[in-house]
């Protein structure tokens, strides 16, 4: 009897467990796109854009390849609106009774696809280490450091390695990835690629289905084929690789991407295979056309980042997503969502964020999520923002990004302090602060940069848990030395920040 493959829309590999398993003569795939996976966050229209017509190319790869294809469209008045509806209806009409899934990347549709009766899950095979391998690397480890993680990693897979030496010489290459370009430095251009008829009937139907939702649709330039993101691939490690590591962690304004792969959207898709991809980096290294810290930091968060997060999600869901660990409350401001605001920084971030559903991940971590670490936004409500707006951001990935590293409400799981920071860190990294009302080298009053106040008044909020953190030690101290009249100046000039902010509401799911 005919099997049903269920194919989930970030599940678009040739190889993966799932299909790999199945036999084209026999079973069938099914593959749709539903309502509530459209809409459990408000997605950014290029991100819902992205998703389908990569979903709609790849069936029709599959169907060329020979494969039998049960597809819904989200207009298909027969859609049943969720994943496990699709699942009863194509078992009413096709008589099959086992169901193969590889698992989703996501704690609430695994819980939905576990209960549907006869429905096995195969482990994603698309990942260099299965939630399994992790909690066993993480049993027993008083801290799980990303550092000691990556080194495993690079002696499982025997990327960048010398025998039993890291090639080089070193582990981590991390001192050299802070250079900011100088002027006149021009990053290359990302390729851009021209929408067929297939991707032109997904622009309309998410224009039509999703008016309100946040985000430019046009331009659409993204690829939607595993060809097109593969040429995209190949751009990056000829034209941007080599000074990826320079200035991985330098802001431009008007350069939402500079050195950096953009390549996330289509590796958390599937149309890109993260070990590969980490190889040919590695053989760019080794015929001497990129240096060593942009290999390394490149392969560094793949190989590390990418496999450590997600290795994360798993150990700790389904707690992980309720963390609040710092007790943040205050509701998510507007400008998030319409980049109305002063800050030169914030702005810049929101509306590139708008216009490509992208910020690379200094953007991410020390403008957008920094601020919402030091105003005390809510993690819950940051976690949706983030899912929303980035067209690479699948709940495994992003929530121990946000609620973990940007916003330490898992209490110190991932990072062993907090990366808050005052204005200085971002006007060291970026030419923001040079067009912005407000004066970065101001600590106090109206004009002031309002990160340099909200830093000690976040220190301030968290003195006493801080206090017992011995990496914060010398900032308490810091905080402790200042006299009573200046911390009130303080608490008074955050508060006035802080009161006169717009809460989002419920517009966009703040
Ligand atoms: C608050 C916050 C939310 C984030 N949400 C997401 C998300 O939803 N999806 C996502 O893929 N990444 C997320 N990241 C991680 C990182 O910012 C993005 O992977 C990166 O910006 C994607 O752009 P890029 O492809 O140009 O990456 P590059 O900077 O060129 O890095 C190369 C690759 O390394 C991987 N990578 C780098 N850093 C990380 C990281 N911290 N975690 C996991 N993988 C990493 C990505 O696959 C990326 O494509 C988030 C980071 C923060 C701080
Ligand atoms: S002065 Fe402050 S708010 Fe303005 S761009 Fe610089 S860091 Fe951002």
């Amino acid at each position: 009897m005919a099997r049903l493959i269920l194919l989930l829309g970030d599940q678009l590999s040739a190889g993966i467990a799932a299909l790999a398993e199945a036999d084209p003569a026999d079973d069938v795939v099914l593959m749709a796109e539903v309502a509530e996976e459209a809409g459990y966050v408000p997605h950014h229209k290029k991100k819902l854009a992205f998703v389908f017509a990569a979903m709609r190319h790849f069936a029709e790869e599959l169907r060329a390849a020979g494969w039998q294809l049960r597809y819904t469209r989200l207009d298909d008045p027969e859609n049943s609106g969720s994943l496990v509806g699709e699942i009863a209806r194509a078992r009413a009409a096709l008589d099959v009774e086992e169901i193969l899934c590889t698992e989703p990347g996501v704690w609430r549709l695994r819980q939905a696809l576990a209960a549907v009766p006869g429905l096995t899950l195969l482990p994603d095979n698309r990942f260099l280490i299965d939630p399994a391998g992790f909690r066993a690397w993480a049993q027993g480890r008083h801290q799980l450091r990303m550092e000691y993680f990556y080194r495993d990693m690079r002696r499982r897979t025997r990327l960048l390695m010398d025998g039993d030496q890291p090639a080089g010489g070193e582990w981590n290459y991390d001192h050299d990835n802070r250079g900011t370009p100088p002027h006149g430095t021009t990053p290359p251009p990302l390729p851009a690629f021209e929408p067929d008829a297939i991707t032109h009937e997904v622009l309309r139907l998410v224009e039509q289905r999703f008016p309100d939702n946040f985000g430019d649709l046009q331009p659409f330039t993204l690829a939607v084929t595993r060809a097109d993101a593969e040429a995209a691939r190949d751009h990056f490690l000829a034209h941007a690789l080599p000074r990826f590591g320079d200035y991985q962690d330098a802001m431009r304004r008007g350069e939402p991407v500079l050195f950096h792969a953009h390549l996330a959207l289509y590796m958390n898709i599937g149309l890109l295979d993260p070990l590969d991809l980490c190889r040919r980096a590695e053989a760019e290294w080794r015929a001497g056309r990129v240096p060593i810290n942009s290999a390394e930091g490149f392969i560094r968060q793949i190989l590390g980042w990418r496999e450590y997060v997600r290795g994360i999600y798993w150990l700790h869901m389904p707690h992980y997503a309720d963390a609040n660990a710092l007790e943040a409350h205050r509701p998510l401001p507007d400008f998030y969502w319409t980049a109305e605001t002063d800050m030169a920084c914030m702005r810049d971030a929101v509306e590139q964020t708008r216009a490509h559903a992208y910020a690379h991940h200094i953007q991410r971590l020390m403008v957008t999520g920094n601020f919402a670490l030091l105003a005390g936004i809510d993690p819950y409500l940051v976690h949706v923002w983030y899912m929303a707006v980035y067209a690479d951001a699948y709940e495994w990935v992003e929530m121990p990004n946000t609620i973990g590293m940007a916003l330490f409400a898992d209490g110190g799981i991932m990072g062993s302090k907090p990366y808050a920071a005052s204005g200085a860190y971002i006007d060291r990294m970026s030419d923001y602060c040079t067009d912005c009302r407000y004066r970065v080298k101001l600590k106090a009053g109206p004009d002031a940069c309002p990160f340099n106040y909200l830093y000690w008044d976040f220190i301030a909020r968290h003195r006493d848990r801080f206090a017992r953190n011995q990496r914060m030690g010398p900032i308490v101290r810091n905080l402790d030395r200042m006299s009573d009249d200046r911390k009130a100046e303080i608490r008074a000039d955050s508060a006035r920040f802080l009161d006169a902010l717009v809460p989002a509401g419920s517009r966009w799911g703040g």
